[in-house]
């Protein structure tokens, strides 16, 4: 899954073409009709979690889970939408109808959805989701059938000046005018420290919490495996068994990660894993893998430290 720094890497390309109109629409969705995108101007560009509002949220295990054992308190996780609103090159503005204006970086704030004309468009990024703006992908192997196919984006979009966005392996949709909740980004200055931190102390396995975008939007899973192992702590320590010292450390590293992360994309440098997708810790010690989540839900693969990591015997444990 894309997580919050690409996402905001995405968005900061497709900001670039804010007030621009598409001269032409193509791609291989059927989800939304190309062709009423034509002519119309790109006005809004937002970053925003998705969440059904139907995801069971079920009652607290009485016992700490062991490791690769499946733990039941976890909504189904939805990462980060971008969403494009497009409009009327006549009737051009910045912000949705009722909203509060935008956050310096093109993105508005969210708004009365039954007023905003604006065509929206949400784009779900899945596990392999990716937008270019530098030209379309390539085929880097031969496909099934043995043709060297280039990849066809969902949704293509031409602007002047040679400018283009090619979306790949995502779902979109139509939609209304989003409504972003700043206090539980974790790349927003408005990020609520202090209900983050309430959100930690629950009784559920740290590395779920960390992956609930109800309360860290944009906190994918190299995010939780890093920051886990940064602080020593075994992703299936239960969050109310952490020290409060513990818990400030965690939100503190989790988010200087983070923002390092969106530091570094923006300066082409690439991120080194210390655990994530690594046989051996950066100390030499063999790493576990075990895959985390609900069961009938969506559970992510887990690496951490046996020595560097060790498990708290919880109190019922
Ligand atoms: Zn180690």
């Amino acid at each position: 899954m894309p997580e919050g720094p690409s996402v905001r890497e995405f968005h900061g390309r497709c900001c670039r073409q804010l007030g621009a109109a598409v001269l032409r629409a193509a791609g291989g969705t059927r989800q939304v009709s190309v062709q009423r995108l034509e002519g119309r101007q790109l006005q809004q560009c937002q970053v925003s979690p998705h969440t059904p509002i139907d995801a069971p949220l079920l009652p607290p295990s009485p016992s700490p889970p062991r490791p690769g054992q499946p733990h039941c308190v976890f909504p189904q996780v939805h990462g980060k939408c971008l969403y494009l609103g497009f409009g009327d090159v006549r009737g051009a503005d910045t912000g949705c109808p009722g909203s509060s204006g935008g956050s310096g970086d093109g993105a508005g704030s969210g708004g009365d959805t039954a007023r905003d004309p604006r065509l929206w468009i949400r784009f779900h990024f899945g596990l392999f989701g990716r937008v270019r703006w530098d030209g379309l992908a390539r085929a880097k192997r031969p496909n099934k059938r043995g043709d060297w196919a280039d990849p066809v984006p969902r949704l293509l979009l031409h602007f002047p000046g040679g400018h283009l966005l090619a979306f790949y392996s995502c779902r979109l949709c139509e939609c209304g005018c989003p409504r972003p909740d700043p206090s539980t980004d974790i790349l927003e200055p408005r990020f609520n420290t202090d209900q983050a931190l309430l959100a930690l102390k629950a009784a559920r396995p740290i590395g779920c919490i960390l992956l609930d975008q109800r309360h860290f939007s944009g906190l994918g899973n190299i995010i939780k495996n890093e920051a886990l192992y940064l602080c020593g702590i075994h992703p299936w320590c239960l969050g109310s068994q952490l020290a409060a010292d513990t818990q400030r450390q965690l939100l503190q590293r989790l988010l200087h990660f983070t923002h390092d992360w969106l530091d570094r994309k923006r300066r082409r440098q690439r991120l080194q894993h210390h655990i994530y997708q690594r046989a051996r810790c950066p100390r030499g010690h063999t790493v576990q893998r075990a895959q985390l989540g609900p069961p009938g839900g969506l559970s992510r693969p887990t690496w951490w430290c046996p020595v560097c990591q060790p498990l708290v015997p919880g109190p019922l444990g």
